[in-house]
């Protein structure tokens, strides 16, 4: 049985072919640690997991890298407005995140790199940017040159012209484009955390961390790389132009896979609406599986509303499961082949990973 997945790089549902079939390698962006998770980003890592079970059932070797953002303009502003220091906050936050996902009964990844501990890396790949005119210093920045980049646009179907002449790109005296988005920044004056550089102290930006810790891993070429639908543009854009303005044969990843936006009651959440969830607030009042549940029922690529409605079916559910699979986690198939083996379950998750299919199946 093939494995089919929709690819956003080529906006088609295409048979999933990887580079090695004896090692799979797969990157997802994970979260940014300035505060806790809430269900948006429990809905991403649990859609990963799944297909990461799928790969871990069908090759015999499986690589996946989720990375932890831990340097940030929102990671400052948490830390000043809590006076403590950024280790503190993050540390804090990613030991939160760690309890929350395994509450919601996911696998670790195999590696979870900080940026962090990954500034020399970053500094190195900034330099040879620089080396290779790909990226220019500017009053103690250090900015990609996106002129330098033909096939920027790719990913996002975006057209460099449009972009620009687009009133939402930020505008710098610093750069050469408005689109030029930054690899260095000097560090905050009034809150001195950054590390020496070429450049002067300071710090990286977001994007150049995926692109690093992505080649140190995985290779400048690798199978999977996934995240939220909301990283398309510019996140994922600007990981491919870091990665590729080298080396414009390489596409970084072959399969760029995205989750569709979390929605509660119809609206976007927001701490103001009053409809911002954090995982330990579900985790309260409902079980790991039966939130995992919940997040599974609605087909990963499309936009999903959360409600307590749905949360509620989603626990009649497991009740019923419970009773009638006592002991066995459906979602534990990838080590479980006798569960499968005859059915069409595999089946539906081959096929684009349907869940809302295999639980209705189940
Ligand atoms: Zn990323």
């Amino acid at each position: 049985m093939k494995l089919k997945l929709y690819n956003t790089l080529s906006g088609k549902i295409e048979e999933f072919k990887p580079i090695d079939p004896n090692h799979v390698k797969m990157y997802v962006c994970g979260p940014t640690v300035y505060d806790r998770p809430h269900i948006g980003n429990a809905r991403s890592a649990v859609i990963f997991d799944l297909l990461y079970r799928v790969l871990k059932y069908l090759y015999p070797k499986v690589t996946y890298v989720r990375n932890i953002t831990d340097i940030d303009d929102k990671i400052y502003k948490a830390a000043k407005e809590r006076s403590i220091s950024i280790e503190q906050l993050t540390n804090e936050n990613i030991k939160i995140y760690h309890e929350d996902m395994r509450a919601l009964n996911l696998l670790d990844p195999d590696i979870e790199p900080r940026a962090t501990d990954h500034i020399p890396d970053i500094i190195e790949y900034i330099e040879n940017l620089i080396e290779h005119k790909k990226a220019y210093v500017s009053n103690n920045h250090v900015y990609f040159d996106i002129s330098q980049y033909e096939q920027y646009g790719r990913l996002s179907k975006k057209k460099i012209g449009d972009l620009i002449s687009g009133a939402r790109v930020q505008v710098s005296e610093n750069k050469k484009s408005p689109l030029d988005f930054v690899l260095w920044k000097p560090a905050d004056e009034n809150f001195d955390y950054g590390w020496d550089s070429p450049w002067g102290r300071g710090r990286p930006g977001w994007h150049i961390e995926c692109s690093v810790m992505a080649s140190k891993y995985l290779g400048r070429t690798f199978d999977i790389h996934g995240g939220g639908i909301d990283l398309v543009f510019p996140h994922h854009e600007n990981e491919i132009a870091q990665s590729c303005a080298i080396n414009p044969c390489e596409p970084m990843a072959n399969y760029w896979i995205h989750n569709g936006h979390l929605n509660v009651n119809g609206k976007k959440m927001s701490k103001s609406l009053g409809n911002f969830y954090t995982v330990r607030d579900l985790l309260d009042k409902y079980d790991g599986d039966v939130i995992r549940l919940c997040l599974l029922m609605t087909h990963y690529s499309s936009p999903m509303n959360f409600s307590f409605d749905t949360l509620n079916a989603a626990r009649s559910i497991m009740k019923k499961w419970k009773r009638k699979y006592d002991g066995i986690d459906v979602f534990d198939f990838y080590k479980n082949k006798n569960f499968v083996s005859c059915s069409s379950f595999i089946g539906a998750l081959l096929n684009n990973l349907n869940s809302p299919l295999f639980v209705s199946l189940v």
